[in-house]
């Protein structure tokens, strides 16, 4: 590992002035960039701790939301009673990933911010990949990828974006809020994860500097209907092959608002809109379900090694649908 400067930020301003001095990155639970580090895939010149800015707190929100600072644990987020109440398919995405240690480091800000897993940016042995080194080519491509996406992948890159959080945060239409040198903003999760195009070392469009500091959750109409399925090679601490975060809002017996989300197959949680208006109206059903899990799949371009995530994808969305309309989806305990 390269040596580095480590500061501690008391504020957030002046962590954003540091990152801004140093060229550095902020650490928080620091489960995915010190791995990266140690490997010798990223090798900041400086880290910004930002453990000490007092961002760890869940609440509530006039509109009847929640927000959640961005150094709130991933246990803590997957734990806390308005999570579990209200967003019950964020709570199971957390606990679909990593381990109970890591989710007991990993923060809010910094599982949105973790980078693929494909192993040819992970290893830095290998001399072709676009991601950790742009325009070296991406060995993917034609190698080992059926871990990798079927979704709005480029010729540059073909990885997804590991993170179940997002996929449920896709599907609740969560806001990121972020603080920079220019001021704050609020970026829709929709727009805050970019597809590779001819830029894959851009995994999402913060500017320069900027930190995330929460996450806003609006008013959930899948607190009684949702569901996360994660499929993987195996139980536990492994990444998705595919997820499904779906919620389903019935009244009446029809289906009034619908969305899905599917992880594991893009660099960015997919959803399809046609698919989620095809249900809205219709009596749950597995035909309807099959029809919707049909339009969110129609676009899928497999790569030589994963053409079984179509069929997989088929099969996983109509599972979380059922499982969304057939229960009342809160965890458990
Ligand atoms: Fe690198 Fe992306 Fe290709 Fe993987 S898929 S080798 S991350 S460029």
């Amino acid at each position: 590992m390269k040596t580095f400067a480590f500061e501690h930020a008391t504020s957030v301003e002046g962590a954003i002035a540091s990152v801004v001095a140093t060229g550095g990155k902020y650490y928080a639970g620091g489960t995915n960039l010190l791995d990266l580090m140690k490997g010798g895939v990223e090798a900041p010149p400086a880290l910004v701790d930002v453990r000490r800015l007092d961002l760890r707190n869940v609440a509530a929100t006039e509109s009847g939301g929640v927000h959640i600072e961005s150094g709130v644990t991933n246990s803590a987020i997957a734990n806390h009673p308005l999570i579990r109440s209200q967003y019950p398919v964020l709570s199971q995405a957390i606990l679909s990933g990593a381990t109970t240690q890591l989710r007991n480091m990993a923060t809010a800000g910094g599982n949105l911010l973790q980078r693929t897993r494909c192993p040819y940016f992970m290893e830095a042995a290998f001399a072709q990949c676009n991601k950790r080194i742009p325009g070296s080519g991406c060995a993917a491509t034609d190698s080992f990828n059926r871990e990798h996406a079927i979704f709005g992948a480029s010729d540059a890159c073909v990885a997804i974006h590991p993170s179940d959080m997002a996929v449920a945060l896709a599907i609740l239409d969560a806001g990121v809020h972020v603080h920079g040198p220019e001021g704050r903003r609020t970026v829709p999760i929709a727009d805050f994860f970019r597809l590779p195009g001819e830029e894959p070392q851009r995994d999402n469009t913060l500017r320069t500097a900027e930190l995330i500091t929460g996450i806003e959750l609006p008013p959930s109409p899948f607190a009684e209907h949702s569901w996360y399925l994660k499929v993987r090679d195996r139980h536990s601490y492994a990444f998705a092959l595919v997820s499904v975060a779906a919620g389903l809002e019935i009244e009446e017996g029809r289906i009034r608002a619908a969305a899905i989300g599917l992880g594991g197959v893009a660099a960015k949680p997919w959803r399809v809109a046609e698919a989620e208006h095809s249900l809205i109206g219709q009596v749950p059903s597995l035909d309807a379900f099959r029809a919707a899990a049909r339009l969110v799949m129609a676009g899928a371009q497999p790569l030589s090694q994963n053409a079984f995530k179509v069929d997989l994808g088929l099969h996983s969305v109509v599972r979380a649908l059922t499982k969304a309309a057939g229960s009342a989806g809160r965890v458990a305990g």
